[in-house]
């Protein structure tokens, strides 16, 4: 630490923030000796009241400590930070929603083809067994559409080609052919089809 460098700072910036010696002095509860001292490199606040120093001078700690502002630098990493801190929270999000297609899908599936079966092997009158069989269809299908709706808004569809993220239209989803969650759909970037990849986030 280059202490005439970080006490030329701290100058600077009392100047800056309007103060004399004696009026920083005042508002920490020190002597202004103190301040002098400080600003002619011969000592270092103390860490006690560091933070508060660099609360009235409008300065990080690490300013401080490096004796300049540090502007693009800190600011990137830390809009990094919030970047993919935000990221994270998108992906979790896409996760469960994706988690929550099986919940959906998986039981009603099952449950379809259960009565299915029963349909087809248990004595019945003949219209309780057709009635079975429609309604298992129509709950299978419904369910399908539904879950089909979540996976389209969960993240994106990657293209093969060009690999562009994109979320593709509800009915582009849901007619596309498919194998999982990978569908076979055009491009809306470079207008190509290829078996389209979901992932769960744009970048
Ligand atoms: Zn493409």
């Amino acid at each position: 630490m280059d202490q005439i460098k970080i006490g030329r700072f701290i100058a600077a910036c009392r100047k800056d923030a309007g103060f004399t010696q004696a009026v920083l002095a005042e508002k920490l509860g020190i002597s202004d000796r103190a301040v002098s001292k400080w600003e002619n490199g011969k000592s270092m606040p103390d860490s006690g009241i560091m933070l508060e120093l660099c609360e009235l001078l409008k300065i990080n700690v690490n300013e401080l400590l490096s004796g300049e502002k540090i502007m693009v630098e800190s600011y990137d990493k830390r809009a990094e930070e919030n970047l993919l801190a935000m990221r994270k929270e998108v992906e979790e999000k896409n996760r469960q929603l994706l988690k929550t297609e099986i919940w959906i899908g998986a039981p009603a599936t099952f449950a379809g083809l259960i009565i299915c079966v029963v349909a087809a092997y248990v004595e019945m009158p003949i219209w309780i067994r057709s009635a079975l069989v429609v309604f298992s269809l129509v709950m299978i299908l419904a369910v399908a559409f539904i879950a089909v709706g979540i996976e389209q808004k969960a993240g994106y569809y990657e293209c093969q080609k060009c690999h562009d993220r994109h979320v593709p239209t509800y009915w582009q989803t849901n007619l596309a052919m498919h194998m999982g969650r990978t569908r076979y759909m055009k491009c809306p970037a470079c207008g190509q089809y290829s078996w389209q990849k979901k992932v769960l986030t744009k970048e």
